[in-house]
């Protein structure tokens, strides 16, 4: 490409439609209410996903400055990524588990698979031998979830396993909750004393239990190391209650054309709106392609002056429409941005609106928005 293009599109000048704006310092102040909450156990940081669509290279190397020294991804791939950019002491753990063919690998980049069945914990403790030293571990248990870790019925041939092994060096016992954003759900409790059975069967080993909703639902619920994602990044951990984590996200969208349309006109792909009156509408340069869900179609909005400019018509791949007849005529014109996710609009409103959950439209956030880290 050449070479004014390139330095053009990788400084975002004018290229982009859409800006997304990425508070570390939001990011680090919520980390640090994060290990406030859960003190004296620490706090981990989950980073799968690229950080949940906000980059793990730049927030996983923030967090450490900021003192986190404990990082779980999902994938061997994202781990393997991670490595390089975190000094020695930092332990990257692989949530997934331990994958046939990456054992070697896993040893000699010194990353720490969740080990999350008898299969597992045979095949690293092999590695173990191999490399010649014991190999750092962490145990998931299955507690209700029916997801990842060894299940019930497996406990006990694990716990004899890691009796007669000594070349694994077991870091925690872990495991998920299925609820823990419902702080009413009865199944904490039920997963909790499951756990507690876990940690009587595995008593010389450290808890790692909560994510973000655990956080909030109390001492119990911490063991040694929580494990946040959606926390850091400024989404709510419990629904209904007050969120008392801080926005990291913003997101505005630039107006790509305005027009005034008659009453009768119909609005968008299949025609599926039309317009009452005279309206005056806007089209905004992002769509579902960008991450924006179809499902925002004739339902989400976007704000501008603190004014909610709702979308009509269905959402395009590209772009969506907006009425603007709430705002001064001229007020927005070409290039003038609005609000998708910023002090009017919630992660939690858009999700709301789109009928999905805040994680979905983090990790969605397309790569055509200009990047901004703050
Ligand atoms: C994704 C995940 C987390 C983080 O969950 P949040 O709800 O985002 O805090 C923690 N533990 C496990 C096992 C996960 O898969």
């Amino acid at each position: 490409m050449d070479g004014v293009i390139s330095r053009n599109i990788s400084e975002g000048i004018r290229a982009a439609s859409g800006y997304l704006t990425i508070d570390l310092t939001a990011l680090a102040r919520n980390y640090e209410r994060l290990v406030k909450e859960v003190s004296p156990a620490g706090a981990a940081a989950v980073v799968k996903a690229d950080a949940y669509g906000l980059g793990a290279d730049r927030v996983a190397t923030h967090l450490y400055a900021k003192g986190c020294r404990h990082f779980f991804v999902a994938q061997f791939v994202e781990a393997l990524k991670l490595r390089p950019l975190l000094a020695d002491d930092a332990r990257i753990f692989v949530l997934n588990g331990l994958q046939p063919g990456n054992e070697s690998d896993c040893a000699r980049h010194g990353i720490v698979p969740v080990i999350n069945s008898l299969d597992q914990w045979r095949r690293w403790a092999g590695a173990a031998r191999a490399a010649g030293h014991a190999l750092p571990a962490v145990l998931q248990f299955d507690t209700g979830m029916s997801r990842l870790g060894v299940p019930p019925e497996e406990r006990d041939a694990l716990a004899e396993l890691v009796k007669s092994e000594t070349s694994i060096a077991v870091l925690f016992v872990m495991s998920h909750l299925a609820s823990a954003d419902d702080a009413g759900s009865g199944q904490n409790e039920s997963q909790l004393a499951e756990m507690q059975v876990v940690a009587a069967a595995f008593p010389q080993f450290n808890v790692c239990f909560a994510n973000s909703g655990g956080i909030f639902l109390g001492r119990s619920y911490h063991g040694v190391l929580a494990r946040p994602g959606i926390a850091l990044y400024g989404g709510a951990p419990n629904v209904g209650g007050v969120n008392p984590l801080e926005p990291v996200v913003s997101l505005d969208i630039s107006v790509v054309q305005t027009r005034t349309v008659r009453a009768g006109a119909h609005v968008g792909y299949g025609g599926s709106h039309v317009v009452a009156g005279e309206t005056r509408l806007a089209t905004i340069a992002a769509g579902y392609a960008d991450g924006l869900p179809r499902s925002l179609s004739g339902c989400g909005a976007v704000y501008c002056d603190g004014i909610r400019l709702p979308i009509i018509g269905r959402v395009s791949m590209d772009s969506i429409t907006i009425d603007i007849s709430a705002l001064p005529e001229g007020r927005l014109t070409l290039g003038s941005r609005v609000e998708m996710l910023g002090p009017h609009q919630t992660l939690e409103d858009v999700a709301r609106d789109a009928n999905t959950i805040s994680y979905e439209i983090l990790t969605g956030l397309g790569n055509r928005y200009q990047r901004t880290y703050r």
